[in-house]
């Protein structure tokens, strides 16, 4: 008889998981608090507009490709997707940088901003590109188990770039603040300050300029029912409204969950539910980490969202705006190191209407505000009413138009809806950064020290924060778990 495996959550991590395990022969059951699944990239509908609530950068379109390949399947047979050209723009006060969906456009708008500056660019996204063919090849499919995942050849000989960050690497080659804050941007996906991401992380930017900015037409939510399409095409069991109170331990083994009430025994228990609230279930003889060790960890941001209806087509905008008109250091100083409401935010809209024509009603735009924030800060609707003045003033005056008048409604998120909707620690909205002493081994675990057959995935563990990594972390437990409980 095959094994029976209880899954918490249905995050992309845990949703991941459900598909390669229920493909290697195991009784798969997931249980989701929530009455939809996808976790922090559900998705909303409001009088014909459509938001994705969380994520919205659809990068590494590889990684999804290899997904569907592992299951004989392709993207195309579930959605449809475009590359964004220009891939974003960036609005600074005195000036907007677009970036375009190749490099030689990328290069060309390097030249502009600053002569000769594309000849150190070509240098460094080809380095880059070799780091992301290690990383992404190599380093994120081992399952941080032991120091000696990381010494390779490839590592060996890129030692630097492990002690030296992203931050110096690029102040190294660029001078315009401009240029070196548009380098600096796609680290901030992994959740620390660039100055404390190692330069191999560079991978990064690979992704950003070297693989493009892709949409899927109907928005980020397309995976997320690609995704639950294959784990019920493959016989996992998927209940929503269900919430798992409890994890329950006999003879240090996992033996059962308590959802909703009702006990579920089973062989095997893995949660894709936040880390530090997985381990909160069980008693705490079972707990292998305790609050001290979670508070001394960086996290990467909580988020102040916005999803506002618009009744009119914008101008001077793009599908992905970021707006750093304000400075950064002090911005990252308010997230990082003295934990504060931000008194002047960079911001990031996300129009995704401009391009697809199915995410608002004709004339109308649909969109997403997003202020990263410290995770932790008191949440209030005196706060959030705040901010969002502030943010659209700041729109408008950066793009020349009226919005605010122009709004039909609009929905907010905060810290304080992280932590009701997914029990997130601190209400951080990407799970744990990845700084050097957070990387691989150093992370949480994907299987429990201390319990038998219980074992955990998803944006606190190995890789780390982004949907890429997730559907990685789905995998590599999922390996583990076929090696460990046959
Ligand atoms: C606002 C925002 C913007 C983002 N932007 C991007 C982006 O543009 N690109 C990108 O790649 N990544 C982005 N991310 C990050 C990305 O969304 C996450 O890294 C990824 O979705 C995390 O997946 P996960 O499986 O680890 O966890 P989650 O999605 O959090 O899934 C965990 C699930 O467990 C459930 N759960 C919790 N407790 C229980 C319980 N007791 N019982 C049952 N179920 C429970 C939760 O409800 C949730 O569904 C963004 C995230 C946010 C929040």
């Amino acid at each position: 008889m095959s094994k029976t495996i209880s899954i918490i959550g249905s995050g992309f991590s845990a949703l991941s998981a459900s598909c390669y395990l229920a493909k290697a022969g195991y009784e798969v059951s997931l249980y989701e608090k929530n009455d939809s699944v996808g976790g922090r990239a559900r998705q909303i509908t409001k009088d014909g507009f459509t938001f994705d609530i969380g994520p919205s950068w659809y990068w590494m379109p590889d990684i999804f490709d290899k997904f569907f390949n592992d299951f004989g399947k392709k993207t195309s047979d579930y959605y449809q997707l475009d590359k964004l050209s220009p891939a974003y723009k960036i609005f600074f006060s005195d000036d907007v940088i677009t970036i375009g969906d190749h490099m030689d456009q990328i290069c060309k708008e390097f030249e502009r901003i600053e002569k000769g500056s594309s000849i150190p660019l070509r240098k460094f996204i080809t380095k880059a590109q070799d780091n992301y063919n290690i990383a992404i090849n190599k380093i994120v499919l081992k399952p941080g188990l032991s120091p000696l995942e990381l010494v390779t050849k490839d590592t060996i000989t890129r030692l630097d770039q492990f002690y030296k960050t992203i931050s110096s690497e690029v102040r190294k080659n660029f001078k315009n603040p401009k240029l070196i804050s548009t380098l600096e941007f796609p680290v901030l996906f992994l959740g620390a300050k660039p100055n404390q991401t190692p330069s191999f992380y560079s991978f990064m930017n690979f992704a950003d300029f070297g693989l493009g900015t892709w949409h899927p037409k109907g928005g980020m939510y397309e995976i997320v029912k690609a995704m639950k399409s294959l784990a019920e095409s493959l016989g996992v069991t998927i209940h929503t409204n269900s919430n798992v109170e409890k994890i329950s331990v006999e003879n240090k083994k996992a033996k059962s969950i308590t959802v909703n009430g009702k006990t579920i025994t089973s062989d095997v228990i893995l949660s894709g539910a936040d880390y530090h609230h997985s381990e909160t279930l069980l008693d705490q003889n079972y707990r292998q980490y305790s609050e001290a060790y979670w508070d001394s960890k960086t996290f990467a941001p909580s988020s102040l969202l916005f999803y506002v209806g618009i009744n009119k087509k914008l101008e001077n905008v793009e599908h992905h705006n970021l707006f750093f008109d304000t400075d950064f250091e002090n911005h990252a100083e308010e997230i990082y190191d003295d934990p504060k409401w931000p008194k002047n935010p960079l911001f990031y809209v996300n129009f995704p209407s401009v391009t697809d024509l199915s995410m608002a009603p004709e004339g109308c735009e649909t969109g997403f505000f997003l202020i990263p924030i410290a995770p932790g800060l008191e949440d209030t609707n005196e706060l959030r009413e705040k901010y969002f003045k502030l943010i659209i003033d700041r729109f408008e005056k950066r793009t020349g138009q009226n919005l605010n008048e122009h709004i039909l409604f609009k929905e907010s998120y905060c810290v304080n809806d992280f932590i009701e909707d997914y029990n997130s620690y601190k209400g951080n909205a990407y799970g744990m950064a990845n700084t050097l002493m957070q990387t691989a081994f150093l992370r949480p675990k994907l299987k429990s020290k201390k319990v038998d057959s219980l074992y955990f995935t998803g944006q606190l563990t190995v890789p780390g924060p982004g949907v890429p990594p997730a559907l990685i972390s789905g995998k590599l437990v999922a390996e583990l778990i076929q090696q460990n409980e046959v």
